[in-house]
């Protein structure tokens, strides 16, 4: 069944009714980059369907899961700095800092990142 919850931004960023910078799609995922970006390269990678944090995903989200980090690999492989190197994240809840309750992965690149992240 379809999910969506069109009261969620990143959902409407997936319908195509809110613009986005668009740099991947595939079956089940879309990204694109982040509005106020954190180093040169960010991208945030969406499922399509809605999940609102970490803790909403379960057993049978396992492959979405995986094609989230999959996208992001082959977005960086395709743009040429997987060997130099970057970063993923995923903030759940208030005091990691999630600012969207639409679950999305971060890929940080083109600077050299910093060790424990703030
Ligand atoms: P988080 O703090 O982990 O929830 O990350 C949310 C991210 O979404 C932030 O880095 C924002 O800059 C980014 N963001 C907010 N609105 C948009 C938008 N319309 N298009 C792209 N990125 C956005
Ligand atoms: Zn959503």
């Amino acid at each position: 069944m379809k999910e969506i919850c069109m009261a969620c931004l990143f959902c409407q960023i997936a319908e195509g009714t809110q613009s986005a910078d668009i740099v991947y799609t595939d079956e089940h995922v879309i990204g694109f980059r982040d509005t106020n970006p954190q180093a040169p390269q960010h991208v945030l990678f969406i499922p399509r369907r809605h999940v609102s944090t970490i803790n909403d995903f379960n057993k049978q989200d396992a492959d979405l899961i995986g094609s989230l980090i999959l996208a992001a690999q082959h977005y960086a492989k395709e743009q040429g700095f997987s060997e130099q190197g970057y970063r993923l994240v995923m903030n759940c809840n208030r005091m990691a800092g999630q600012t969207i309750y639409h679950v999305h992965l971060h890929l940080l690149a083109g600077r050299t990142m910093h060790w424990p992240p703030g």
